[in-house]
Protein backbone atom coordinates (compact mmCIF):
# COMPACT_ATOMS: atom_id res chain seq x y z
CA UNK A 1 0.00 0.00 0.00
CA UNK A 2 1.09 3.27 -0.66
CA UNK A 3 0.96 6.74 1.67
CA UNK A 4 -0.14 9.60 0.59
CA UNK A 5 -0.98 12.93 3.12
CA UNK A 6 -3.47 15.59 2.14
CA UNK A 7 -0.80 18.15 0.87
CA UNK A 8 0.11 14.99 -1.27
CA UNK A 9 3.25 14.27 -0.18
CA UNK A 10 3.66 10.76 -1.04
CA UNK A 11 6.24 8.88 1.56
CA UNK A 12 7.89 5.64 1.57
CA UNK A 13 7.37 3.20 4.18
CA UNK A 14 10.42 4.41 6.03
CA UNK A 15 8.79 8.11 6.33
CA UNK A 16 10.97 9.72 3.33
CA UNK A 17 9.07 12.02 1.48
CA UNK A 18 8.99 11.80 -2.41
CA UNK A 19 10.52 16.00 -3.64
CA UNK A 20 12.61 14.84 -6.07
CA UNK A 21 13.11 13.84 -9.39
CA UNK A 22 16.72 13.08 -11.12
CA UNK A 23 16.26 12.90 -14.97
CA UNK A 24 18.32 11.57 -17.43
CA UNK A 25 18.01 12.73 -20.85
CA UNK A 26 20.23 10.97 -22.07
CA UNK A 27 22.33 8.05 -21.59
CA UNK A 28 25.04 9.56 -24.23
CA UNK A 29 28.41 11.51 -23.07
CA UNK A 30 31.10 13.23 -24.95
CA UNK A 31 33.73 12.84 -22.03
CA UNK A 32 34.90 9.36 -21.34
CA UNK A 33 35.86 9.71 -17.84
CA UNK A 34 37.53 6.77 -16.18
CA UNK A 35 35.34 6.43 -13.32
CA UNK A 36 32.52 6.18 -15.51
CA UNK A 37 32.52 4.26 -18.21
CA UNK A 38 35.25 2.61 -20.48
CA UNK A 39 37.27 4.24 -22.96
CA UNK A 40 35.56 1.94 -26.13
CA UNK A 41 33.19 -0.03 -26.85
CA UNK A 42 30.24 1.63 -24.95
CA UNK A 43 26.52 0.22 -26.01
CA UNK A 44 23.94 3.37 -26.11
CA UNK A 45 20.56 2.80 -26.49
CA UNK A 46 18.82 3.22 -30.04
CA UNK A 47 17.47 6.44 -30.16
CA UNK A 48 13.68 5.12 -29.67
CA UNK A 49 14.50 2.98 -26.93
CA UNK A 50 14.97 6.42 -25.23
CA UNK A 51 12.21 8.69 -23.88
CA UNK A 52 10.72 11.30 -25.96
CA UNK A 53 10.99 14.56 -24.65
CA UNK A 54 6.97 14.39 -24.82
CA UNK A 55 7.12 11.32 -22.57
CA UNK A 56 9.75 12.95 -20.00
CA UNK A 57 7.01 16.22 -20.03
CA UNK A 58 4.36 13.68 -19.11
CA UNK A 59 5.99 11.86 -16.76
CA UNK A 60 7.48 14.80 -14.61
CA UNK A 61 4.26 16.35 -14.75
CA UNK A 62 2.80 13.05 -12.88
CA UNK A 63 5.41 12.91 -10.66
CA UNK A 64 4.66 16.82 -9.76
CA UNK A 65 1.26 15.68 -9.10
CA UNK A 66 2.88 13.09 -6.70
CA UNK A 67 4.94 16.10 -4.60
CA UNK A 68 7.96 16.43 -6.73
CA UNK A 69 8.97 19.77 -6.59
CA UNK A 70 12.84 20.25 -8.18
CA UNK A 71 14.07 18.48 -11.20
CA UNK A 72 17.54 18.24 -12.21
CA UNK A 73 18.12 17.35 -15.16
CA UNK A 74 21.15 14.98 -15.71
CA UNK A 75 22.46 11.81 -18.50
CA UNK A 76 24.87 11.31 -19.74
CA UNK A 77 25.70 14.60 -20.69
CA UNK A 78 22.58 16.57 -21.14
CA UNK A 79 23.68 19.06 -23.65
CA UNK A 80 24.47 16.26 -25.64
CA UNK A 81 21.23 15.81 -26.47
CA UNK A 82 19.56 18.01 -29.07
CA UNK A 83 16.78 20.41 -28.04
CA UNK A 84 17.35 20.48 -24.52
CA UNK A 85 16.84 24.38 -24.18
CA UNK A 86 13.36 24.17 -25.63
CA UNK A 87 12.37 21.39 -23.53
CA UNK A 88 14.13 23.38 -20.44
CA UNK A 89 11.18 25.69 -21.07
CA UNK A 90 8.76 23.59 -21.65
CA UNK A 91 9.57 22.14 -17.91
CA UNK A 92 10.19 25.80 -16.65
CA UNK A 93 6.13 25.68 -17.53
CA UNK A 94 4.80 22.86 -15.69
CA UNK A 95 2.42 24.49 -12.81
CA UNK A 96 3.90 23.48 -9.49
CA UNK A 97 7.09 22.98 -10.33
CA UNK A 98 9.72 25.42 -8.31
CA UNK A 99 12.99 24.28 -9.27
CA UNK A 100 15.04 23.24 -12.45
CA UNK A 101 18.60 22.19 -12.03
CA UNK A 102 20.98 20.85 -14.22
CA UNK A 103 24.31 18.33 -14.18
CA UNK A 104 26.43 18.73 -16.74
CA UNK A 105 30.42 18.35 -17.57
CA UNK A 106 30.48 21.54 -18.78
CA UNK A 107 31.63 21.20 -22.27
CA UNK A 108 29.23 22.59 -24.42
CA UNK A 109 27.23 24.51 -21.75
CA UNK A 110 28.68 28.43 -21.81
CA UNK A 111 27.12 29.32 -24.57
CA UNK A 112 23.34 28.25 -22.96
CA UNK A 113 23.50 29.99 -19.43
CA UNK A 114 22.23 33.21 -20.46
CA UNK A 115 18.79 31.04 -21.27
CA UNK A 116 19.45 29.19 -18.67
CA UNK A 117 19.37 32.32 -16.22
CA UNK A 118 16.55 33.69 -17.86
CA UNK A 119 14.50 30.50 -17.48
CA UNK A 120 15.11 30.60 -13.72
CA UNK A 121 17.87 27.94 -13.33
CA UNK A 122 18.72 28.71 -9.98
CA UNK A 123 21.75 25.89 -9.48
CA UNK A 124 23.87 23.91 -11.51
CA UNK A 125 26.04 20.72 -10.45
CA UNK A 126 29.69 21.07 -12.68
CA UNK A 127 31.88 18.41 -13.23
CA UNK A 128 35.70 19.08 -12.51
CA UNK A 129 38.23 16.51 -11.22
CA UNK A 130 41.07 18.61 -11.43
CA UNK A 131 42.22 22.53 -12.71
CA UNK A 132 45.28 20.95 -14.56
CA UNK A 133 44.87 20.13 -17.88
CA UNK A 134 46.96 17.08 -18.49
CA UNK A 135 45.48 15.17 -15.92
CA UNK A 136 41.80 16.22 -17.05
CA UNK A 137 43.07 14.50 -20.68
CA UNK A 138 44.10 11.61 -18.78
CA UNK A 139 40.99 11.38 -16.66
CA UNK A 140 37.89 11.81 -19.14
CA UNK A 141 40.24 11.01 -22.35
CA UNK A 142 39.21 14.95 -23.66
CA UNK A 143 41.29 18.09 -24.25
CA UNK A 144 37.80 19.53 -22.80
CA UNK A 145 39.26 21.48 -19.27
CA UNK A 146 39.03 25.06 -21.62
CA UNK A 147 35.61 24.53 -22.46
CA UNK A 148 34.64 24.02 -18.73
CA UNK A 149 36.32 27.10 -16.96
CA UNK A 150 34.64 28.78 -19.96
CA UNK A 151 31.23 27.55 -18.77
CA UNK A 152 32.37 27.75 -14.90
CA UNK A 153 33.16 31.92 -15.43
CA UNK A 154 30.00 31.87 -17.21
CA UNK A 155 27.69 30.32 -14.48
CA UNK A 156 29.13 32.88 -12.24
CA UNK A 157 28.76 35.55 -14.42
CA UNK A 158 25.26 34.57 -14.82
CA UNK A 159 24.73 34.54 -10.79
CA UNK A 160 23.77 30.71 -11.44
CA UNK A 161 25.08 28.91 -8.15
CA UNK A 162 27.76 26.26 -8.90
CA UNK A 163 28.85 23.31 -6.84
CA UNK A 164 31.78 21.44 -8.23
CA UNK A 165 31.41 17.89 -8.66
CA UNK A 166 34.73 16.66 -7.97
CA UNK A 167 35.53 12.22 -7.67
CA UNK A 168 38.31 11.65 -5.22
CA UNK A 169 40.21 8.84 -7.29
CA UNK A 170 43.08 7.71 -5.55
CA UNK A 171 46.23 7.65 -7.21
CA UNK A 172 44.42 9.90 -9.85
CA UNK A 173 43.48 13.25 -7.95
CA UNK A 174 44.74 13.28 -4.86
CA UNK A 175 46.85 16.63 -5.65
CA UNK A 176 43.52 18.23 -7.18
CA UNK A 177 41.77 18.35 -3.89
CA UNK A 178 43.20 21.44 -2.34
CA UNK A 179 43.78 23.56 -5.38
CA UNK A 180 39.90 22.84 -5.97
CA UNK A 181 39.02 23.47 -2.27
CA UNK A 182 40.94 26.25 -2.72
CA UNK A 183 38.30 27.88 -5.29
CA UNK A 184 36.28 28.57 -2.28
CA UNK A 185 38.71 31.07 -0.59
CA UNK A 186 37.40 34.25 -2.97
CA UNK A 187 34.28 32.72 -5.19
CA UNK A 188 31.22 31.73 -3.56
CA UNK A 189 30.71 28.44 -4.88
CA UNK A 190 30.86 24.79 -3.58
CA UNK A 191 33.66 22.67 -4.14
CA UNK A 192 32.45 18.64 -3.31
CA UNK A 193 34.01 16.22 -3.11
CA UNK A 194 32.50 12.73 -3.74
CA UNK A 195 33.61 9.21 -2.99
CA UNK A 196 34.36 6.85 -5.61
CA UNK A 197 31.74 4.91 -6.74
CA UNK A 198 31.82 1.18 -8.16
CA UNK A 199 29.45 2.26 -11.50
CA UNK A 200 31.91 2.67 -14.48
CA UNK A 201 30.24 0.39 -17.00
CA UNK A 202 33.33 -2.21 -16.59
CA UNK A 203 36.11 0.15 -16.93
CA UNK A 204 38.19 -1.10 -14.26
CA UNK A 205 37.40 -3.69 -11.12
CA UNK A 206 34.78 -2.49 -8.69
CA UNK A 207 35.62 -0.12 -5.74
CA UNK A 208 37.15 -2.31 -3.21
CA UNK A 209 35.28 -2.89 -0.01
CA UNK A 210 37.49 -1.12 2.00
CA UNK A 211 37.25 2.18 -0.24
CA UNK A 212 40.57 3.96 -0.15
CA UNK A 213 39.79 7.69 0.35
CA UNK A 214 36.55 7.41 1.88
CA UNK A 215 35.00 10.64 3.22
CA UNK A 216 36.11 10.74 6.48
CA UNK A 217 40.12 10.62 4.33
CA UNK A 218 39.08 13.27 2.43
CA UNK A 219 38.12 15.63 5.20
CA UNK A 220 41.12 14.78 6.95
CA UNK A 221 43.43 15.39 3.70
CA UNK A 222 41.95 18.74 3.10
CA UNK A 223 42.16 19.43 6.96
CA UNK A 224 45.50 19.12 6.71
CA UNK A 225 46.14 21.63 4.61
CA UNK A 226 43.29 23.99 5.00
CA UNK A 227 42.97 23.93 8.94
CA UNK A 228 39.82 23.11 10.33
CA UNK A 229 36.58 22.60 8.41
CA UNK A 230 33.75 23.99 10.18
CA UNK A 231 30.48 21.81 9.75
CA UNK A 232 27.55 24.14 7.99
CA UNK A 233 23.88 23.26 8.24
CA UNK A 234 22.05 21.64 5.62
CA UNK A 235 18.96 21.14 3.98
CA UNK A 236 16.67 17.46 4.99
CA UNK A 237 17.54 15.06 2.11
CA UNK A 238 21.23 16.64 0.83
CA UNK A 239 23.87 13.98 0.37
CA UNK A 240 27.04 16.29 1.16
CA UNK A 241 28.21 17.18 4.60
CA UNK A 242 29.32 21.31 4.12
CA UNK A 243 31.76 22.83 5.99
CA UNK A 244 33.69 26.01 5.15
CA UNK A 245 37.33 26.46 6.11
CA UNK A 246 38.65 29.42 8.52
CA UNK A 247 38.49 32.76 5.73
CA UNK A 248 36.38 31.41 2.88
CA UNK A 249 33.79 32.40 1.16
CA UNK A 250 32.52 29.50 -0.96
CA UNK A 251 31.83 26.00 1.24
CA UNK A 252 33.15 22.70 1.11
CA UNK A 253 31.16 19.41 0.93
CA UNK A 254 32.15 15.64 1.16
CA UNK A 255 29.92 13.06 -0.59
CA UNK A 256 30.13 9.60 1.05
CA UNK A 257 28.27 8.10 -2.00
CA UNK A 258 29.94 5.04 -1.19
CA UNK A 259 29.66 4.59 3.04
CA UNK A 260 25.81 5.94 2.17
CA UNK A 261 25.77 7.68 5.17
CA UNK A 262 22.58 9.73 3.75
CA UNK A 263 20.19 7.05 2.95
CA UNK A 264 17.96 7.98 5.97
CA UNK A 265 16.84 11.50 4.35
CA UNK A 266 17.20 10.50 0.52
CA UNK A 267 14.25 12.30 -1.06
CA UNK A 268 14.62 11.31 -4.63
CA UNK A 269 13.92 9.00 -7.33
CA UNK A 270 15.50 8.81 -10.72
CA UNK A 271 14.15 8.32 -14.21
CA UNK A 272 16.25 6.74 -16.89
CA UNK A 273 17.13 7.75 -20.09
CA UNK A 274 14.84 4.66 -20.89
CA UNK A 275 12.49 5.29 -19.12
CA UNK A 276 13.22 3.10 -15.99
CA UNK A 277 12.37 4.25 -12.49
CA UNK A 278 15.44 3.59 -10.06
CA UNK A 279 14.47 4.43 -6.09
CA UNK A 280 17.97 4.19 -5.20
CA UNK A 281 21.12 4.24 -6.97
CA UNK A 282 22.41 1.06 -5.85
CA UNK A 283 18.90 -0.87 -7.03
CA UNK A 284 18.90 -2.73 -10.03
CA UNK A 285 15.43 -0.42 -11.34
CA UNK A 286 12.36 -1.69 -11.34
CA UNK A 287 9.83 0.14 -12.41
CA UNK A 288 9.23 -0.01 -16.58
CA UNK A 289 7.27 3.43 -17.23
CA UNK A 290 8.34 3.48 -20.99
CA UNK A 291 6.46 0.15 -21.42
CA UNK A 292 3.84 1.76 -19.44
CA UNK A 293 3.59 5.02 -21.59
CA UNK A 294 3.94 3.08 -24.78
CA UNK A 295 1.10 0.48 -24.24
CA UNK A 296 -1.44 2.80 -23.42
CA UNK A 297 -1.63 3.18 -19.40
CA UNK A 298 -3.62 6.21 -18.48
CA UNK A 299 -1.91 8.96 -15.98
CA UNK A 300 -3.44 7.42 -12.98
CA UNK A 301 -2.04 4.00 -13.44
CA UNK A 302 1.12 5.42 -13.90
CA UNK A 303 0.80 7.55 -10.91
CA UNK A 304 0.04 4.49 -8.87
CA UNK A 305 2.42 2.77 -10.09
CA UNK A 306 5.22 4.94 -9.06
CA UNK A 307 3.58 5.29 -5.44
CA UNK A 308 3.68 1.63 -5.05
CA UNK A 309 7.72 1.65 -6.41
CA UNK A 310 8.46 4.36 -4.03
CA UNK A 311 6.97 3.37 -0.93
CA UNK A 312 8.69 0.18 -1.56
CA UNK A 313 12.07 0.81 -1.63
CA UNK A 314 14.91 -0.18 0.22
CA UNK A 315 15.59 1.38 3.91
CA UNK A 316 19.05 1.62 2.51
CA UNK A 317 21.99 1.23 -0.32
CA UNK A 318 23.24 -1.22 1.34
CA UNK A 319 19.75 -2.96 1.39
CA UNK A 320 19.39 -1.98 -2.44
CA UNK A 321 22.69 -3.72 -2.96
CA UNK A 322 21.96 -6.36 -1.47
CA UNK A 323 18.83 -7.08 -2.98
CA UNK A 324 20.26 -7.09 -6.54
CA UNK A 325 20.09 -10.41 -8.54
CA UNK A 326 23.99 -11.55 -8.47
CA UNK A 327 25.30 -8.87 -10.95
CA UNK A 328 28.39 -6.86 -10.11
CA UNK A 329 28.04 -3.12 -9.99
CA UNK A 330 30.84 -2.24 -12.12
CA UNK A 331 28.31 -3.47 -15.19
CA UNK A 332 26.61 -0.32 -14.64
CA UNK A 333 27.38 3.68 -15.77
CA UNK A 334 27.02 6.51 -13.96
CA UNK A 335 25.97 7.48 -17.76
CA UNK A 336 23.06 5.31 -17.70
CA UNK A 337 22.07 5.41 -14.31
CA UNK A 338 21.76 9.10 -14.15
CA UNK A 339 23.93 10.52 -12.38
N1 LIG B 1 27.49 14.47 -17.72
C1 LIG B 1 27.04 15.14 -16.55
C2 LIG B 1 28.20 15.47 -15.64
O1 LIG B 1 29.32 15.09 -15.94
O2 LIG B 1 27.97 16.14 -14.64
C3 LIG B 1 25.94 14.43 -15.79
C4 LIG B 1 26.06 12.95 -15.59
S1 LIG B 1 27.42 12.40 -14.60
C5 LIG B 1 27.17 10.67 -14.67
C6 LIG B 1 26.90 12.90 -13.01
C7 LIG B 1 27.92 12.87 -11.91
O3 LIG B 1 28.24 11.52 -11.62
C8 LIG B 1 29.22 13.55 -12.25
O4 LIG B 1 29.50 14.53 -11.27
C9 LIG B 1 30.23 12.45 -12.19
O5 LIG B 1 31.47 12.90 -11.75
C10 LIG B 1 29.59 11.48 -11.22
N2 LIG B 1 30.09 10.12 -11.36
C11 LIG B 1 30.17 9.37 -12.46
N3 LIG B 1 30.70 8.16 -12.20
C12 LIG B 1 30.96 8.14 -10.88
C13 LIG B 1 31.53 7.19 -10.00
N4 LIG B 1 31.93 5.99 -10.45
N5 LIG B 1 31.67 7.51 -8.71
C14 LIG B 1 31.27 8.73 -8.24
N6 LIG B 1 30.72 9.68 -9.02
C15 LIG B 1 30.57 9.40 -10.33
Amino acid sequence: MSSTSSSSTLYDAHGRPLEYLRLAVTDRCNLRCFYCMPEEGIKYLPRHEVLSYEEMLRLTSIMVGLGVRKVRLTGGEPFVRRDLVPFMERLAELPGLADISLTTNGVLTAPHVPTMARLGVRAVNLSLDTLDRQRFFDITRRDELPAVLRTFDALLAAGIQVKINAVVMDGRNIQDLVPLAELTRELPVEVRFIEEMPFNGGSHAATPALLPWNHRRIREHLEAHLGPLLPQPTPLGATASEYTAAGHVGRIGIIAAYSRTFCGTCNRLRLTAEGIIKTCLYDQGGLDLRAMLRTGASDQAIAEALSQAFYHRAANGFEAERQRPLHQLNFESMATIGG
